[in-house]
């Protein structure tokens, strides 16, 4: 009968595929930034006295020859800079050169080696603007590459495996440090001397151990695909201008001047407790805000969120406030929120939804 002749050919053509699956490997780019995974010290003990950003992608990859086994593995030297002189224009530029990456058929996934001190940044940028499902890991590493038990390897093979892993794909951007699988909007640097350094507030997302990920949790907030930012649209090299004030007892209003006559289009407010404003300071930030200034109320204690209209009156004075981003992520989502149009409420309706 046909139908059983055709059955039994698609069984004898599945059984084949399988062994071919199973050997194939998937395509997947490493970008390299600098930092300290690409650092290098004087001696093996210089774990933290080094220069960040001198050893060039092909090296790093040459390390980890096991890398090739989990995938096909290819470099490109994007950058080669400590992290906190990325300006708006490396990090446009890097990511719509992950974006045109991704965009090619034949590339999988893509890993980012990065410096730890804005990795965070980065890795929320790439989360918020490039609209793929293919895995986007960004990794570092805490000791240079010169170092005694050095973190990078480890650090860059497990971010090769979660890259490649089909498992990986629309989880949103993803940072592989530690052994940690962290989700790009809530992880950030907790501690800047010991290679456990990336926290999340809300847990990391799983665990990698010996090239396979385990997961445990998933973001609900939008990332990649589902956002409403795209690479493709940002023109030029740089994003409107955010700056953060840091709060303390004490203060005075000058900073808050000064940017905003510098030309800031919002002041993100790294706020004491739940992101409070000295009754002193209210009327300097409003006369900013009538001027066309976003207030962002933010804060510097490193968990929890900040509760709309419970320090302040944020309904009355048309604040916006940041929820659970650190200042460092707001200043990033409000500059986003600000290629779109200059609506308090419309930045609000995007704090709550990323
Ligand atoms: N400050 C340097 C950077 O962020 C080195 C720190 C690191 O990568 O851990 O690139």
């Amino acid at each position: 009968m046909p139908s059983q002749i055709l059955k039994s050919l698609t069984l004898a053509v599945s059984l084949l595929a399988v062994p071919f699956s199973l050997y194939a490997k998937n395509n997947v780019v490493v970008v390299a930034t600098g930092g300290t995974i690409a650092g290098a010290g004087a001696s093996s003990t210089n774990s933290a006295t080094y220069t960040a950003a001198k050893v060039p992608v092909n090296a790093l990859l040459d390390a980890v020859p096991q890398i090739q086994n989990l995938a096909n593995v290819t470099g490109v030297q994007a950058l080669q800079i400590a992290s906190e002189s990325i300006t708006d224009k490396e990090l446009l530029s890097l990511a719509r050169q992950v974006n045109d990456l991704l965009k090619k058929p034949d590339v999988n996934g893509v890993v980012i080696t990065h410096g730890t001190d804005t990795l965070e940044e980065t890795a929320f940028f790439l989360n918020l603007v490039i609209h793929s499902d293919k895995p986007i890991v960004v990794v570092g590493s805490m000791r240079p590459s010169t170092a005694l038990s050095a973190d990078g390897p480890l650090n860059l093979y497990s971010a090769v495996a979660l890259a490649a892993d089909e498992s990986a794909r629309g989880k949103g951007t993803l940072v592989m440090m530690n052994d940690d699988i962290f989700a790009a909007r809530d992880v950030t640097k907790g501690i800047n001397i010991h290679t456990n350094a990336f926290v999340s507030q809300w847990g990391a997302l799983g665990t990698l151990v010996e090239g396979k990920p385990y997961w445990f949790r998933q973001s609900v907030k939008r990332h990649n695909k589902s956002s409403e930012f795209n690479i493709e649209d940002i023109k030029g090299d740089a994003l409107p201008s955010v700056q953060i004030v840091y709060g303390s007892g004490n203060m005075l209003p000058d900073a808050y001047l000064a940017y905003a006559k510098a030309g800031v289009k919002a002041i993100v407010n790294a706020g004491t407790g739940n992101g409070s404003v000295a009754g002193y300071l209210v009327p300097t930030l409003n006369q900013l805000q009538q001027q066309g200034v976003q207030i962002i109320r933010s804060s510097r204690v490193p968990q929890g969120f900040v509760l709309r209209n419970a320090e302040q009156p944020d309904d009355k004075y048309g604040w916006v406030v940041a929820h659970d981003f650190n200042p460092q992520k707001a200043k990033l989502l409000a500059a986003l929120a600000l290629t779109k149009g200059k609506d308090a409420k419309e930045i609000q309706r995007i704090f709550w939804e990323y």
